[in-house]
């Protein structure tokens, strides 16, 4: 996944969590194996090969929430991104693309092009030809909820997070709830605000500063606006509350594309979100757009 995964368990005393944790760890791994797009082996890559594939459990849940929340955002969040995503050259060697090539990529790009499996058959999904599929935007809060379930079931309250996408379940020990720093935008090393939280509760972030690179001054990011095929103008970062990491991080992402105005009544229109979109002024200084039940969530 790219980054660095964080796991903490609340052990009751004499209980040694260490293999819990192990298995913890071995299934983000597993996600990401399933996954990702820089295998060849992985499930991703076999259906968009196949055109046809029997998924297995994770992925095919992972699928569907993506379809679902392209639904919700209007296609802001899209899994069938990748012919984008590759074309910029996210993550390994991204370079500024002609427009004409953005153009045709874009084309490849329509969450109808996924057949989702129904009923018994609900894991067999299928992809039109030439459909270029990315998970990114959601196969991490994926990883984090089930590599969190595995230690709260086997040990006790537990928190995981990988790379600022993170879930927490119960309480620190005596009670106390989970404290949970956002990023400042323009300077990830502050935090901007810090949230209290009882589990289960999941956290995501979709930042500019993740994952870019500069040409003449500007800044070329990797989340995409599958509308123009260029990287999503006007949002610092996005950061969605939820009660799972998956549905957190694939809102945050299309939170970050839809922009300030309709980003925020994208996550208002859904009881279950909140969140905060980071914009800045034409001085620099940060100007935040809340959901209306956010600052219930800020540490007192
Ligand atoms: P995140 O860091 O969760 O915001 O996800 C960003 C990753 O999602 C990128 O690195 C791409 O792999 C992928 N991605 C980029 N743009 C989009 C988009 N509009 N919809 C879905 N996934 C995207
Ligand atoms: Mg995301």
């Amino acid at each position: 996944m790219g980054t660095v995964a964080e796991l903490k368990v609340v052990a009751a005393a004499g209980v040694d969590p260490s293999e819990a944790l192990e298995a913890a760890l071995a299934e983000l791994e597993r996600i990401e194996a399933l996954t990702t797009v820089h295998s060849d082996s992985s499930e991703v890559s076999r259906l968009e090969r196949e055109g046809e594939l029997m998924l297995s459990p994770a992925v095919a849940n992972c699928l569907a929430l993506a379809c679902s929340v392209a639904t919700l955002s209007k296609g802001a969040f899209d899994p069938t991104a990748g012919a984008l995503v590759r074309l910029w050259g996210f993550p390994d060697a991204p370079a500024l693309p002609d427009s004409a090539a953005v153009d045709r990529a874009r084309a490849r790009v329509d969450p109808a092009r996924i057949r989702l499996g129904i009923g018994r058959s609900a894991r067999i999904v299928s992809v039109e030809p030439g459909t270029e599929l990315d998970l990114g935007g959601v196969a991490k809060g994926v990883g984090v909820d089930r590599a969190a379930k595995i230690l709260v079931d086997r040990v006790g309250p537990c928190l995981v997070n990988v790379g600022g996408d993170l879930v927490v379940h119960g309480t620190k020990p005596g009670g106390q709830p989970w404290r949970v720093g956002i990023q400042d935008p323009r300077d990830p090393s502050r935090l901007f605000t810090t949230l209290s939280l009882t589990g289960p509760r999941a956290v995501a972030t979709s930042g500019d500063y993740q994952r870019y690179f500069e040409v003449d001054g500007v800044r070329y990011h990797h989340i995409l606006d599958p509308r123009t095929g260029w990287p999503a103008r006007g949002v610092r970062s996005a950061t969605v509350v939820a009660s799972t990491c998956a549905l957190a991080d694939a809102a945050a992402t299309a939170a970050f594309v839809l922009g300030p105005e309709e980003g925020l009544a994208f996550l208002e229109g859904s009881k279950s979100l909140e969140g905060v979109l980071v914009t800045t002024d034409g001085s620099g200084e940060l100007v935040l757009h809340e959901t209306s039940g956010f600052a219930a969530l800020r540490t007192p």
